[in-house]
C-alpha cells in the first residue's frame, strides 16, 4: 500500500468517486435482477414445507386405513363367534347355559358396534385429511410451477448481466486497491449503511446529494477546494466536487 499513501487528497477523492461509480453500476445490475433470488428462495422454502405436510397427511391417511382394516377383521371375528354361539345355543342343556350364550352374543354385538363406530370415525378423519391433502397438493403444484418460471427468469437475467457484473466486480476490486485501507473501509462501511449504496455524493442544489441536507456555503467552498476529505454532517457520506 505504499503507492496508496502517495496519493494527494484530490487523487484520493477522484479514486473514491471512481469506485463509487463502478459500485453503483453493480448495484444497478442487482436492482435489475431484483428480488428474484429471494423470491426463488421463498418458493423453495414454501415447497419444502408443503412437501413435508403432504407426506405427513399421506402417512396419517394410511394409518387410518390400516385401522379400518383391523376393525373390519375384528367385526368378522365377532360375527364368526356369534355364529358359533348360535350353533351352541341349539344344544344347551339348561337355562343357565342358554343365558351364558346369550350374554356372550350380546358382548360380541357390542364389540361389533364399537368397531363400526371406530370405522366411521376413521372414515371421517380420512375424509378430512384427504380434503386437506388435495388442497395442499394443489398449492404445491402451483408453487412448483411458479418456481420453474422464476428460476427460468433468474437464469435469463443472470446470464444477461453476469459477464457485465463480473467485469465490474474486478474493476471495483482493482480500483479499491488504489485507495488506502482505512479510507476504503470507511467507504465500505458508509456504503453498507445506506440502501442505495451511496458513500460518495456530490453537492446538489447546495445540499448533500445523499441525504439532501443543506451544506453551508463555507463548507461547500472547502469541498470544492479538495484540500481534505469532507463528510456530510448529517449522513456521513463523503461529499466531492470534482
Ligand atoms: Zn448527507
Amino acid at each position: 500500500m505504499v503507492k496508496a499513501k502517495e496519493l494527494t487528497v484530490e487523487e484520493k477523492l477522484t479514486a473514491l468517486n471512481e469506485l463509487q461509480k463502478i459500485d453503483s453500476k453493480i448495484d444497478e445490475i442487482k436492482v435489475l435482477r431484483g428480488e428474484l433470488p429471494m423470491e426463488v428462495k421463498d418458493l423453495e422454502d414454501e415447497i419444502e414445507g408443503l412437501t413435508i405436510r403432504t407426506t405427513k397427511l399421506e402417512r396419517e391417511i394410511q394409518e387410518w386405513e390400516t385401522s379400518i382394516t383391523n376393525n373390519q377383521n375384528a367385526i368378522k371375528d365377532a360375527q364368526n363367534q356369534i355364529a358359533k354361539y348360535n350353533e351352541q345355543s341349539k344344544q344347551v342343556r339348561n337355562d343357565r347355559e342358554y343365558d351364558a350364550i346369550i350374554k356372550s352374543i350380546e358382548l360380541q354385538n357390542l364389540e361389533i358396534q364399537l368397531c363400526e363406530k371406530k370405522i366411521r370415525d376413521a372414515n371421517n378423519k380420512i375424509k378430512e385429511r384427504r380434503a386437506y391433502y388435495e388442497e395442499s397438493m394443489k398449492k404445491l403444484e402451483k408453487k412448483q410451477k411458479a418456481l420453474v418460471d422464476k428460476k427460468e427468469e433468474l437464469t435469463k437475467i443472470t446470464a444477461e448481466t453476469q459477464i457485465e457484473e463480473e467485469k465490474l466486480e474486478k474493476k471495483s476490486a482493482s480500483q479499491g486497491k488504489k485507495i488506502e485501507d482505512r479510507l476504503l473501509q470507511a467507504y465500505k462501511r458508509i456504503r453498507n449503511n445506506y440502501k442505495n449504496g451511496l458513500a460518495v455524493v456530490t453537492i446538489e442544489r447546495d445540499s448533500c446529494g445523499g441525504c439532501f441536507a443543506k451544506i453551508p456555503p463555507q463548507r461547500q467552498l472547502e469541498i470544492r477546494q479538495r484540500k481534505r476529505i469532507i463528510a456530510c454532517e448529517h449522513c456521513g457520506r463523503i461529499v466531492v466536487e470534482l
